[in-house]
């Protein structure tokens, strides 16, 4: 830390100018006696030697040769000083180049591109100029950096800043601000952004381009966020006549994070409007993080459907945030959220310890399905942590399905498999959600151990009147005849689409068609009605299932 080599040094210093003073000194004292010695003693010597006079006496050439010595002496210690200071300058430059610049690429570092573009948009000012600064951050490097070490991860990043260096005009600047995140400075003329544009392109193109270090190819890519010192018209409280770099970086960075969330490998300019986005999300996850210990997050259920007997077979549980500022927010808003911020988890656990305190109350026939996020397939835990939720319940494994996502098989199928596995051994059974949009092969299908296939709703809500939906819908059901798998359809908004999925054999359904997902007490209210809640005992059963849908659905199931 330059602070503490600082602290370091002072003292040396200060030792040095003390010794610089007393050799000045001595040297000063030397040159004055020698001028009076030698001035005394010379001329005597002189006259001396030409015979005319005694000669100096002895004890003044002893003096003077005193003199001599310690004008002789004084001169290399000066030298000697002299030299000392050039190589504590040459130190002392290193020393601040080191604290200025990134070791690994030899571009300037987080701390010192902030002054570095300040100076540049007080130089471009002058030219009429402003500056664009370009938040540059690489996709997936992470991966990099895991599956091929750090070597690999730093030769990519060294190669990184030099394709972008060489992009950038002259009298631009560059900086590694730590990780995988690289920001660049650069004058331009405010009529002329397009320019700007073409060098985020050339960058996204460059940086995308396979990198070979050790005889592997690796491959990155790039978001860039770009923020302009002149700021937009439309940028809110930026609007100022000139930002410093410091609100220039925090722009950039909003903007890149726009762009990331936009799919990556492309740049966006900073709008205001970014900034108020940030901030929802901010709140959203502030949100999160305090909402789930205060039990804002509630199980809602659906109806599952025997779509030819239009009998109740059980619910599909789908998570709530009862949120007191916000509301009511549905669950593809926050589930990718609490996946990013690390909170599934102990969401999910909460959702589930819930629902399955609610379904023990039903009849124990009806089953509760539960959506498990991919993120929580990769928990070597997982397995365990669902079987003492189980136990802590009182609730038997047969009766709970979980619902894993057609999406998730491609990362990782040696884990999923394993976890499928081990579910199954504890009698819980496994179904594959969204069934349809993942492009899983059939030969995935056919090697993991699923239960059940749900067919994406996509497909079955406009079954009544897209050729092609209904062609796959056809398809599904008969690969799952083919393999032996019971097929759920999701999302039965009409009758029609019930009448043309009861034509394709004996699945079950749920949708709009057969009401709204409704809250715990909705729920335990309409199994009251229908005489299915499990007796206070526990242990009776009711005699017969009785049909649970609703008067619609049970008119046009001809029930
Ligand atoms: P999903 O598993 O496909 O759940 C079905 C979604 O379709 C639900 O949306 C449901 O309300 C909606 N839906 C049901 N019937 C119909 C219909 O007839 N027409 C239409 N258009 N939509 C219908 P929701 O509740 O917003 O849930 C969205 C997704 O969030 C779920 O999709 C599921 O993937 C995920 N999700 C919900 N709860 C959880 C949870 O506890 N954990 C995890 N990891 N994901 C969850
Ligand atoms: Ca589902
Ligand atoms: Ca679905």
């Amino acid at each position: 830390m330059p602070g503490t080599s600082d602290q370091t040094n002072a003292p040396h210093r200060f030792g040095r100018a003390e010794h610089d003073i007393v050799a000045l000194g001595i040297a000063t004292a030397a040159i004055i006696l020698f001028v009076s010695t030698g001035s005394t003693v010379l001329p005597q010597a002189i006259r001396g030697l030409a015979g005319v006079g005694l000669g100096p006496e002895k004890l003044a050439v002893n003096a003077l040769l005193l003199n001599i010595a310690l004008i002789i002496f004084g001169w290399r210690r000066y030298r000697q000083l002299a030299l000392e200071v050039v190589e504590r300058r040459r130190a002392e430059e290193q020393e601040q180049r080191l604290a200025q610049t990134d070791p690994l690429t030899g571009c300037l570092n987080r701390r010192s591109i902030g002054p570095a573009t300040d100076a540049l948009i007080t130089q471009s000012a002058v030219r009429g100029e402003v500056v664009a600064l370009l938040m540059i951050d690489l996709d997936h490097f992470k991966q990099i950096n895991d599956y091929n070490g750090h070597s690999a991860g730093d030769a990519v990043l060294e190669g990184c800043a030099r394709r972008i260096e060489l992009l950038l005009p002259d009298g631009a600047i560059l900086a590694r601000l730590g990780g995988d995140e690289f920001a660049a400075a650069t004058a331009f003329d405010p009529r002329r952004a397009e320019a700007v544009d073409g060098i985020a392109t050339a960058i996204l193109e460059a940086i995308a381009k396979p990198f070979t270090t050790n005889g592997i190819t690796l491959e990155t890519g790039g978001s860039i966020g770009i923020a302009r010192s002149d700021a937009h018209p439309d940028c809110g409280e930026y609007s100022a006549d000139r930002v410093s770099g410091h609100t220039l970086m925090h722009m950039a960075d909003i903007a890149m994070y726009h762009a990331k969330k936009r799919g990556r490998g492309r740049y966006f300019w900073f709008e205001a409007s970014m900034e108020s986005e940030l901030r929802f999300r901010g709140k959203l996850e502030a949100g999160l993080r305090n909402g789930i210990p205060r039990g804002e997050f509630v199980p809602y259920y659906e109806q599952q459907i025997d779509l030819q007997t239009g009998e109740l077979t059980g619910f599909e549980m789908l998570a709530r945030w009862n949120s007191p500022e916000l509301g009511l927010v549905n669950p593809t808003i926050f589930i990718p959220i609490a996946e990013e911020i690390g909170l599934i988890s102990e969401l999910s656990e909460c959702l589930i310890r819930q629902a399955l305190e609610d379904a023990r109350r039903w009849d124990p026939r009806l089953t509760l399905a539960v959506n498990i996020s991919p993120l929580q397939l990769r928990d070597q835990w997982f397995a365990q942590k669902l079987l003492k939720l189980l136990v802590e319940a009182n609730f038997p494994p047969h009766r709970l399905e979980i619902e894993i996502t057609e999406s998730c098989l491609h990362d990782n199928m040696g884990m999923v498999r394993s976890l499928i596995a081990s579910l199954k051994n504890q009698g819980i059974r496994v179904s594959i959600d969204d069934f349809g949009i993942g492009y899983s092969s059939l030969a995935q299908l056919r090697t993991l151990p699923f239960d059940r296939i749900k067919i994406d709703r996509s497909f079955v809500s406009n079954l009544a009147n897209n050729r092609n939906s209904a062609a796959i819908v056809q398809a599904v059901t008969q690969l799952g005849r083919d393999l032996g798998l019971p097929i759920t359809a999701e999302g039965v908004e009409t009758r029609e689409v019930l009448h043309k999925l009861l034509e394709y054999g004996d699945i079950k359904g749920q949708g709009y068609f057969y009401g709204r997902p409704q809250p715990a007490a909705e729920t335990h209210r309409q199994l009251g009605q229908l005489d299915l809640l499990r007796p206070e005992n526990g242990h009776e059963m009711p005699p017969a299932m009785p049909a649970a849908p609703t008067e619609e659905s049970r008119r046009a199931n001809g029930l």
